[in-house]
């Protein structure tokens, strides 16, 4: 919307139309917290109150979309550093070559954020497409990080009761509290 034009308000016809912004924000789910303008114009004649040209949803999906590609630019990264590249990822969800540099550059859909928020998550779950999604395959896979996880939640309650001595809490109470950091937002 252009603001140098005259704004009619739609219940009554007036030009006494005010227009304020509010800055709002919003989380992406394990990304970034994001703010965006939320426009209000008001009618000095009638009362009439509303986003008459409903920008305020225009520029939410605008930030949302930027903290969106920062996601997946930063999973990518994380991947990458991990010895995951994106041609492994496309060859073993079978998707088309160059795909994930399509959704790089901005080229992407809710589906492919939604995976790759899987394979973030659990970044298992490559070697079980690898091999196709086999049963024994990927049942493995689940145990094998399933004891991993046992096995940093040990050594973490063994952090915390040798911290916990020093600043005399008991271990009993270190156990009901989060012993491993969950996956942080990016
Ligand atoms: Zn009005």
């Amino acid at each position: 919307m252009n603001k140098h034009n005259v704004v009619i308000c739609p219940a009554c016809g007036s030009q006494r139309v005010s227009r304020s912004e509010y800055e709002n924000s919003n989380q992406l789910t394990l990304g970034s917290k994001f703010s965006f303008k939320e426009v209000l114009y008001t009618c000095n004649t009638c009362g009439e109150e509303g986003d008459f040209f409903a920008e305020t949803d225009k520029n939410y999906l605008a930030a949302q979309k930027a903290a969106q590609l920062n996601l997946i630019k930063k999973i990518l990264e994380d991947l990458h550093s991990n010895g995951i590249s994106m041609a492994l990822i496309e060859r073993v969800f079978e998707l088309p070559p160059r795909t994930l540099t399509r959704w790089k550059n901005g080229d992407f859909s809710s589906s492919a954020l939604s995976l790759l928020r899987i394979i973030f998550t659990y970044p298992w779950i490559i070697e079980v497409a690898e091999n196709k999604f086999e049963k024994n395959i990927s049942c493995s896979a689940i145990l094998t990080a399933a004891a991993q996880e046992i096995k940093d939640q040990q050594i973490n309650m063994v952090f915390y009761s040798k911290k916990s001595n020093s600043t005399s809490t008991t271990v009993v109470n270190d156990i009901h509290q989060p012993i491993k950091k969950p996956p942080t937002s990016l």
